[in-house]
């Protein structure tokens, strides 16, 4: 007998619903095609409901003191780190990632939860005393009222962790809608967020692609939207919601370029740029997938295939494995076609990650780490954001040289540098147009006191997620200008000229 694939509910108005939607698509296990779950695409009136559950309750809610909002979040991860095992199995099932960096993307999420708790710190406002005679002006950051985020598969913790509590601990409601790949994480996150206090109304989550998402783009009650996903999908929500009166932030696709200089630390570099170009299957927006060799460092090409090939390529529940599948079929497809275009395109294929051999896990969606090198703009590997376990190497005669290629790059995520000269490191991060910078880091992802702050065609909208720009993004500045009247600061009469 088999047993059915248990359904994902939706989050509405405090109670865990399925959805009445007759479309459900499989959640799959990518490294053994089993079947985990099935996910609804809810339907229109589903969204409505859960915006209409979000309006109500952001009546109450923002009316909620600071510190109460705070402690719910203090508490929350306390819950979170008390169920960081289980959340990384669930993750790593669902999504492929080994089970360290499944518990590395909870983590990302984590840091922002608890910065989440903290926000009275970041959400206050100016005074200026005095700025005519007893007139002082003032600011307040008020929430917005219902808030939604649409997020991709590939962090399904960090990201929705990203959104919600940010917006939730400034005082708005909010319409979560997962990646319908791997929403089973998400959804844990999201009972633990429950758990930790949040009422009914403030967070909801319907699951579901493109006629949900442009549901909400369209809803008149929703105020603003964060996406984080592909360019071609952030592109429309972008111009749809805003369309729509929102605010919208949209982080979006990447090819992150490392150069590595001669003088680098060539054990320290060449470790560095594994990681960063194979860790997650390649499967990070900040993957540092394009190299940018300088001079001599041409040469360190066999050193770094070398080390490539020592990962082991595996389920991701597996002891020691370093890069587990690519998150589905259709994925492996699309990166084999990629590397098939490059070797066709004239690149070196100096390492083929394609077909691994992987006992125990045959059916998985497996590319082991693939490197090319004489790599040119032009070649769709170059153009194209790959997505998948493939580094692709150009090289350049000077520092320069590699800023101006960098810049050229339409994308704007993630650069890094590697030198041991300040001087250097210096002109790279002062000339180069890339939003996130590293020096000798090769994921340069900020910590939750900043902001994320990609840019050029990797993100619309002027302000990133998380840190003092997200606390910009879901709050209105209303600026007061106040006058008490005393014996002192009494009016002399009607004045029609402009003053205060
Ligand atoms: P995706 O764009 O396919 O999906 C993102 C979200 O949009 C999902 O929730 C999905 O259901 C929804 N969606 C998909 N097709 C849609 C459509 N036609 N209309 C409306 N909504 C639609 O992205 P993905 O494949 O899940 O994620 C990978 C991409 O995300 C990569 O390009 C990666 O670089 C990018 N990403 C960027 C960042 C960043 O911070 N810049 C972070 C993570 C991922």
């Amino acid at each position: 007998m088999t047993v059915a694939a248990p359904r994902i509910r939706m989050l509405i108005d405090g109670q865990f619903v399925e959805s009445a939607s007759s479309n459900w698509q499989n959640v799959v296990n990518p490294a053994t095609q089993d079947v985990l779950a099935q996910v609804p695409f809810a339907t229109v009136s589903e969204v409505d409901a859960a915006v209409a559950a979000a309006k109500e309750a952001f009546k109450t809610w923002r009316k909620t003191p600071i510190g109460t909002r705070a402690r719910i979040f203090l508490k929350y991860q306390q819950l979170i780190r008390e169920h960081m095992s289980e959340l990384a199995h669930i993750l790593s099932a669902e999504q492929g990632k080994t089970l360290p960096d499944a518990e590395g993307d909870v983590f990302r999420g984590l840091e922002v939860v608890e910065h989440a708790a903290a926000i009275g710190n970041l959400q206050l406002g100016e005074l200026a005393n005095n700025v005519a005679n007893g007139v002082d002006t003032y600011t307040l950051l008020q929430p917005l009222g219902v808030c939604a985020g649409i997020t991709p598969f590939n962090f399904p913790a960090m990201i929705p962790l990203w959104m919600f509590p940010m917006a939730i601990a400034t005082g708005n409601t909010f319409i979560l809608k997962p990646s319908e790949q791997d929403p089973m994480v998400t959804m844990r996150l999201v009972e633990l967020a429950l758990e930790a206090g949040i009422p009914k109304g403030v967070l909801n989550v319907v699951h579901g692609g493109e006629e949900v998402v442009n549901a909400i783009c369209d809803h008149p009650d929703i105020k603003a939207v964060s996406f984080v996903g592909s360019t071609r999908v952030g592109t429309h929500v972008y111009n749809r919601a805003s369309l729509a009166g929102k605010r919208v932030q949209c982080m979006m696709g990447a090819k992150n370029h490392a150069v590595v200089l001669p003088d680098a630390n060539k054990e320290q570099s060449l470790n560095a740029m594994v990681g960063a170009a194979f860790g997650a299957a390649g499967q990070r927006c900040m993957a540092a997938s394009t190299l940018v060799l300088v001079g001599e460092a041409r040469e360190w090409v066999p050193d770094l295939v070398a080390k490539a090939k020592t990962l082991k390529v595996s389920g991701g529940t597996v002891a020691g494995t370093d890069v587990g599948p690519v998150i589905s079929c259709a994925a492996r497809e699309r990166v084999e076609g990629l590397i098939a275009s490059g070797v066709e395109q004239g690149a070196k294929l100096v390492l083929d990650g394609r077909n691994p051999q992987v006992d125990g896990f045959e059916k998985g969606n497996f590319v082991g780490p693939t490197i090319f090198s004489g790599v040119k703009p032009g070649m769709r590997i170059y153009d194209e954001e790959i997505f998948g376990p493939v580094l692709v190497i150009l090289e350049v005669d000077t520092l320069e040289d590699a800023i101006e290629l960098i810049n050229a790059n339409p994308n704007g995520n993630g650069t890094a540098v590697f030198t041991q000269s300040g001087a250097a490191a210096r002109k790279f991060q002062e000339d180069i147009d890339v939003g996130q910078v590293g020096i000798n880091v090769p994921i340069p992802v900020p910590v939750p006191l900043f902001s994320f702050t990609g840019s050029r065609a990797s993100k619309l909208g002027d302000l990133g997620p998380y840190g003092k720009q997200v606390v910009m993004f879901y709050t209105q500045t209303k600026t007061i200008t106040s006058r008490w009247f005393d014996d002192e600061t009494l009016g002399h009469g009607v004045n029609t000229t402009i003053s205060l």
